[in-house]
């Protein structure tokens, strides 16, 4: 059996067909990108809509559909498979755990509960190089199933209309609503209309035009053997970013493993790449791997316990942002790509974002504001470390070279170390401000100076001054 075979049964063993079915859809989806819409009639002026909102996509953007309708709005929510379903485990810090109660949805008991592990520190560490130890980042393990299940519950309660097994296939956007086709397993296929369609279908969105994309697999593994080695697991320390060895045929693998419930850890692998460079297959390509090299990062007798995948878009800030078509369509979540693009934290952002879009949403269907400059907030940092990711995006293929990622890396995490905790843990949680940014990239580049030449090297002229312009543009608004 091949390996991403061998993969794919893997999968379904630990996760069951549903689970193996959204895998090959997203890994299908990534070779459909450029098929056009399914063809639809617009609706006509002043005709009436179903629902003030749709939102197309039930995952972790579903915690939008309470805070709507408690605004007063008719939501239906319609996804592929099951919303409210998370093949997920998500990791955050206090901060965004803070918003979620702030939308009002949850009390605070009701979030602590849905905590399954707290730690004392994370750890970044690069092949060849250094352990960089941070506190405050990524230190809670978040139960993700539940949260979204009970999102689903707060959304029927608000008498959200929830829509499984349907896929939206194209849109027709007319002066008035805009009308919306889907495919419905097992059923006759269904046109619906709203006032406004919330695009939430990640990176499966034909919206979602990020430059950047990180696949990730891997999922909750059992069986590591618990110690003080690196090789091993410590349930008080978080790998945020850890390397095993150098780059391999173009790409720079990074692992990550959060200590979860006992005797379980959740365990990625993932890559940084342009989102050009990554074809159909690849997460099945990227699971042979994972499984291959697991032993080599962490000992034990491993067993997938929950597999978890997915692409998640990053925008560089050094090119056009993923837009909206038009009026009637709003991006959020991964497809909107506001997160960071170095870290690809998208829960956390969503998190921190959830009211912000709310009210911009609820907003702009009173008639008093435009989506057009988009409804999800964004972070001054991502000005600055869009670059970075783009430099990590496109690694050199000479295997003379292949130490030169991580050379780089060590360069930067020793030098956020050195900083401070505060400064290097503001890094990693989006909020470091400007000022402190160019500190950081100085520091890096006495420490080695060959980054500039890595920055000519993976960058255009015309990127490297939309990089300087808006380092330059946050400096000036943190006056
Ligand atoms: C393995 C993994 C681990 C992660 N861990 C973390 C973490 O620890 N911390 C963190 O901050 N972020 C993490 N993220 C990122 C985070 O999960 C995403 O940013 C977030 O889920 C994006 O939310 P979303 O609503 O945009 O999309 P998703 O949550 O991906 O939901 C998209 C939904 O759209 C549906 N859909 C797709 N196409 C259609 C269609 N045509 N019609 C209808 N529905 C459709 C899908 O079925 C899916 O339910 C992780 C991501 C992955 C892949």
């Amino acid at each position: 059996m091949s390996a991403p075979d061998d993969a794919r049964e893997r999968v379904r063993e630990a996760g069951g067909d549903e689970l193996v079915e959204r895998l090959l859809h997203l890994d299908a989806a990534r070779g459909e990108r450029s098929r056009p819409p399914a063809p639809i009639a617009a609706p006509d002026r002043g005709a009436h809509a179903e629902y003030d909102v749709v939102l197309a996509g039930g995952g972790l953007s579903l915690l939008l559909a309470p805070l709507l309708a408690d605004r007063g709005l008719r939501v239906a929510v319609f996804d592929r498979a099951r919303v409210g379903f998370a093949h997920r485990e998500w990791n955050a810090g206090a901060r965004e755990l803070t918003a979620l109660v702030e939308t009002g949805l949850f009390t605070r008991a009701e979030i602590d509960g849905l905590i399954v592990a707290r730690y004392a520190q994370g750890i970044c560490r690069w092949h060849g190089g250094g352990s960089y130890p941070v506190t405050g980042v990524l230190d809670h393990a978040f139960d993700a199933g539940a949260l979204l299940a009970a999102a689903r519950a707060r959304a029927e309660q608000r008498g959200v209309a929830i829509f499984d097994g349907h896929a939206l296939l194209g849109e027709a956007a007319g002066p008035d609503a805009i009308a919306l086709s889907f495919h419905v397993v097992d059923g006759a296929p269904r046109v619906v209309t709203a006032r406004l369609l919330v695009d939430a279908r990640g990176a499966s969105s034909p919206y979602a035009t990020a430059d950047l994309i990180c696949p990730t697999v891997g999922g909750v593994v059992s069986g590591l053997e618990e110690g003080p080695g690196d090789d091993q697991i410590q349930r008080d320390t978080g790998d945020i970013l850890a390397t095993t060895e150098g780059i391999e045929d173009g790409v720079q693998h990074i692992w990550e493993a959060f200590p979860g419930r006992s005797g379980e850890v959740a365990v990625y692998l993932f890559y940084y790449a342009r989102s050009s460079d990554v074809p159909a297959g690849s997460l099945l390509d990227l699971y042979g791997r994972f499984f291959a090299r697991l032993p080599r990062y962490k000992r034990g007798a491993a067993r997938l316990v929950r597999p978890t995948f997915g692409y998640i878009p990053g925008w560089s800030r050094l090119g056009p942002a993923p837009s909206s078509p038009g009026p009637r369509i709003a991006l959020v979540g991964d497809a909107a790509a506001r997160h960071s693009p170095l870290t690809f934290c998208g829960f956390g952002a969503t998190a921190r974002s959830l009211r912000h879009t709310a009210n911009a949403i609820a907003e702009a269907l009173s008639g008093g504001a435009s989506i057009a400059g988009g409804v999800v907030s964004d972070d001054a940092i991502h000005a600055g470390t869009g670059a970075l990711a783009r430099m990590m995006a496109t690694p050199s293929r000479d295997p003379r070279r292949k130490g030169e990622l991580n050379d780089l890396l060590d360069a930067a995490f020793h030098t956020l170390h050195a900083m401070g905790n505060d400064a290097y843990a503001s890094l990693l949680r989006d909020e470091m401000a400007p000022a402190d940014f160019l500190r950081f990239l100085y520091s890096t580049s006495t420490l080695r100076p060959r980054v500039y030449r890595d920055v000519w090297g993976s960058l255009s002229p015309g990127e490297v001054g939309r990089w300087g312009a808006g380092i330059a543009r946050e400096l000036w608004r943190a006056r």
